[in-house]
């Protein structure tokens, strides 16, 4: 199959750009580099031996998407191409609602001129809301997300899916992520955060090459048995492996699936720091600090209906996922084109 990733440079997409080569699929990439580089892909080229159609364009452009699509004839969308900083959300919410809207309506009219009728959307566990209790399945009604990143989430499967209601041809597969984590095991490819991180992992990764100085729990004080929150986080390759097996799905399968990605095994915040520094070997400073708005204490997927339908389960463990981080972040302390991270 040929498939277009729309915000494909990024770090899921890359490594789902790598994942699809390898698994004999063709790759077409399309991004505006907001948050990403080139490089991404130049290096998933050299690391799988296969070349990819590697456009330069905002998803948000009618013209340079169609033009794309139209020569290109993808069999299949993935859309990762969003904005995703939680906290930028809240001060930033037009910018968010219109990128990530705009992205979807985009993409989803030049399908319909060219004839596309599959997408893989990235959604997120954002959209289960504080009113369903983990471990999150797929039949639970959504909830009230906590951020305008979180709505443009739940509004965007929304969208996605009343453009299924109206086109009965149409395969629109929404992956609901838990926390992805690690990088390609070559440490070629990783996440490459702009800025300061928000996320556990790239803040523990930069403080333990020197970055920044701690790091600091978000609250030691949660109902949970080592009182800091509980995350599903799931290897990236993992995440990838599942994207290829969503676009195979997509195939032979009409309407709409929402399906978790996730491992369905929680682990909380010193978990992760305390495996971080034993499978590497390295400190990392922490103090527990106040809780963050807007953390749920417990999130953690039930993974069995991707298991049921795709016949994907995750198979890193959090140990992987740390080491996998680590080489990544030794190999690259300033990220893609050694771009320097703002202190
Ligand atoms: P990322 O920022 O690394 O990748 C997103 C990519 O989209 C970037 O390369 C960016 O340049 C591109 N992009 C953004 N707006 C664009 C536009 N208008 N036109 C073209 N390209 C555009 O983020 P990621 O972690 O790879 O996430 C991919 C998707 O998965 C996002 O939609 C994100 O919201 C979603 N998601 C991520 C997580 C996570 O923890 N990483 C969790 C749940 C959902
Ligand atoms: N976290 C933390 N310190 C940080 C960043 C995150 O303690 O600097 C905690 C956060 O409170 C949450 C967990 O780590 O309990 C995962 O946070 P992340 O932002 O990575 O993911 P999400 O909040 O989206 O689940």
């Amino acid at each position: 199959m040929k498939i277009l990733l729309a915000g494909g440079a990024g770090y899921i997409g890359s490594h789902t750009s790598a994942a699809l080569l390898e698994s004999g699929h063709d790759v077409v990439v399309l991004d505006n580099y907001d948050n990403s580089s080139p490089e991404a892909i130049k290096r998933v080229e050299k690391l799988t031996g296969k070349p990819v159609s590697l456009y330069e364009a905002d998803a948000t452009d009618s013209k340079a998407v169609f033009d794309i699509m139209n020569k290109e004839k993808p069999d299949c969308v993935i859309h990762f191409a969003g904005l995703k900083a939680v906290g930028e959300s809240i001060k930033q919410p037009l910018r968010y609602y219109r990128n990530n809207i705009d992205t979807t309506l985009t993409l989803l009219e030049c399908m319909e001129k060219t004839g596309c009728k599959k997408i893989v959307f990235s959604s997120s566990a954002t959209v289960y809301g504080e009113e369903n209790p983990a471990p999150c399945n797929e039949e639970m009604r959504k909830g009230s997300c906590t951020n305008p990143y979180g709505w443009t989430k739940s509004m965007m499967e929304q969208i996605l899916q009343d453009a299924a209601v109206a086109d009965p041809r149409l395969t629109v597969i929404l992956l609901r992520y838990f926390n992805p984590i690690g990088a390609h095991p070559s440490g070629q490819i990783g996440e490459n955060p702009r800025g300061i991180p928000n996320n556990l992992m790239p803040y523990i990764t930069q403080v333990a090459v020197g970055k920044r100085e701690k790091l600091t729990v978000f609250g030691g004080d949660y109902d949970t048995p080592d009182g800091t929150c509980l995350r599903d986080y799931i290897h990236i390759m993992d995440l990838a492996d599942g994207h290829v097996k969503a676009v195979e799905f997509s195939q032979n399968h009409k309407g709409v699936e929402i399906i978790n990605l996730g491992t369905g095994q929680p682990y909380s915040v010193l978990d992760m720091v305390n495996t971080f520094q034993k499978e590497n070997n390295i400190r990392v400073p922490y103090e527990i600090g106040p809780r963050r708005g807007g953390d749920l204490p417990v999130v953690y997927a039930d993974a069995g209906k991707a298991e049921k339908l795709l016949g994907w389960k995750a198979k890193r463990n959090l140990a992987d996922m740390c080491r996998d981080s680590w080489r990544w972040q030794k190999n690259n302390p300033n990220g893609y084109d050694g771009l320097e991270i703002e202190k």
